[in-house]
């Protein structure tokens, strides 16, 4: 069976405002006190008139500038018609022939094929969230509720060509979707919250006596985790395959179809015929204006767009020359991180050294505190000048740790923070780099003297005991450096 997978995704993203998008309520995530965050506007009572949240377009905008998308100039709302019991209006606002933004693109690096794949995005527009039906909390089987506090958050729905080609890169398209949207700080993207939700779509193109023959599409509705997308698109690619090898003809008949995923039983379930635009009477909101945004207001919101997430990686490893594991690791952890690294690198002036005690010795702290970098004691100009008196040959790396813990500690006892903090440890503690030689050469050679025995070993070529002779020069030598005691000691041993 010859074919090729075809997957677009719909993926809705809440944004991070203070109010909801037609309302003044307060736009949080708290499913323990249901349907405080109400009034009548996002209830939808009679009378009520909605008023857009700028925020919320602002945001918006900047996200589609991000994904590379044309912004329109004249936008407008649609009503989107339907019953369900979490949408107290029964329609929902959003937008349907003029959104906001389409004809973006993501590309994304797929690992196990090493490619760079281009997902192109047909749209993305903003919309109002619905609230939460909450079946059987008491386990009898007798419990629906419904909770009005999320109902008019505002959403951005992204849409993707059907460009993707393999369960793999829908989980890894997500993933740097997760990312960037962290950069840009337009949403949490909290998927165990709700706050970054995907629906798949998928089926085949088989090929078959010189034909494409595409099979049925399914609808794969609110995955909520990046294992949840992957293993889902499995799943029903394997049905599709399955269903076309059992009975060809047949799959031919197979409406589309919506289908819901049940991670516990690591299966798909069938849900409602998926609806046809025509089903949702869109009409434009005859409530609300539309929106036009000028040029100028365009540029000045591209200006407050950081440095994302790709972009970064490649400079990393281009112009500093990190390897694209650690450029990953430093850019994953998210922006202030990274931040917090390129500040680093240029106080110190080495990207790989500013790396290696980033990735390392940072991190460990960090995971050990349970901190983010935004609390961390040591700042990044302070951890810079470190390592800038060690790239400088100023400080062996073992006495720069030693600094470093120092300052850990010294912040741990309320001690204020400072580089100037950094020369009083290293008068403190002996810790500068013995520049002395004659002074090295007499210690090491005091050393050889008491162990003639072993010296005469590496004379012989037995290398593995010249550990415990550099051991003991350090000890009565502190800022020594351990590199260069080893080539001493063999210079006099070898000649
Ligand atoms: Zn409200
Ligand atoms: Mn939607």
């Amino acid at each position: 069976m010859d074919y090729t997978t075809i997957i677009g995704l719909e993926v809705h993203v809440q944004l991070l405002t203070k109010s909801k998008i037609f309302c003044g309520c307060a736009n949080l995530f708290n499913p323990d006190n249901p349907n405080v965050q109400t009034c009548p506007v996002c209830l939808g009572l009679p009378g009520s008139l909605p008023v857009m949240n700028r925020k919320a377009f602002q945001l918006s905008v900047k996200t589609g500038l991000a994904l590379n998308c044309d912004i329109a100039s004249f936008t407008k709302w649609d009503r989107k018609q339907y019953y369900y019991p979490d949408l107290p209006k029964a329609y929902q606002i959003s937008q349907f022939d003029l959104p906001f933004s389409a004809d973006g693109w993501v590309d994304i690096e797929v690992p196990s094929t090493g490619e760079t794949r281009r997902v192109r995005l047909i749209r993305a527009h903003l919309e109002e969230d619905a609230g939460k039906n909450i079946h059987d909390e008491s386990g009898r089987g007798a419990d629906s509720r419904v909770d009005l506090n999320r109902t008019g958050t505002p959403l951005l729905e992204i849409v993707t060509q059907p460009d993707i080609r393999s369960a793999e890169e829908a989980r890894i398209f997500l993933e740097d979707l997760r990312l960037m949207l962290r950069y840009l700080a337009v949403s949490d993207c909290e998927m165990q919250e709700g706050s970054l939700r995907c629906d798949a779509n998928v089926n085949l193109h088989v090929e078959e006596n010189g034909e494409t023959i595409p099979t049925p599409i399914v609808e794969i509705k609110n995955l909520n985790s990046f294992r949840g997308v992957e293993a889902a698109i499995e799943h029903e690619l394997k049905k599709q395959v399955k269903a076309w090898q059992t009975d060809p003809r047949r799959m031919g008949e197979v409406p589309k179809t919506t289908v819901g995923w049940d991670a516990n039983r690591n299966a798909t379930f069938e849900q409602r015929g998926k609806e046809e635009a025509a089903d949702y009477r869109y009409f434009p909101d005859p409530d609300l204006c539309p929106v036009t945004i000028t040029q100028e207001e365009v540029d000045e919101i591209r200006s407050t767009i950081c440095e994302l997430p790709g972009v970064r990686r490649t400079r990393y490893v281009s112009e500093l020359g990190l390897t694209p594991y650690d450029a990953g690791v430093i850019v994953d952890q998210g922006a202030e991180f990274a931040s917090y690294f390129d500040e680093v690198c240029v106080t110190c002036g080495d990207g790989k050294q500013a790396a290696n005690w980033v990735t390392q010795d940072v991190q460990r702290e960090l995971n050990e505190r349970k901190l983010e970098i935004g609390e961390f004691p040591v700042s990044a100009p302070v951890l810079g000048a470190v390592l800038k008196k060690v790239v400088d040959g100023e400080l062996t790396i073992k006495s720069g740790r030693e600094v470093f813990a120092t300052l850990l500690s010294d912040a741990g006892d309320g001690t204020r923070i400072s580089a100037e903090r950094i020369d009083a440890i290293i008068a403190d503690k002996g810790l500068g780099k013995e520049q002395d030689t004659g002074k090295i050469d007499a210690v090491i050679q005091a050393v050889l003297d008491r162990n003639a025995a072993v010296a005469e070993d590496v004379r012989n070529g037995r290398m593995q005991a010249v550990g415990p002779l550099i051991g003991q020069v350090m000890r009565e030598l502190k800022g020594a450096d351990a590199k260069d005691v080893r080539q001493m000691i063999l210079d006099k041993l070898q000649g």
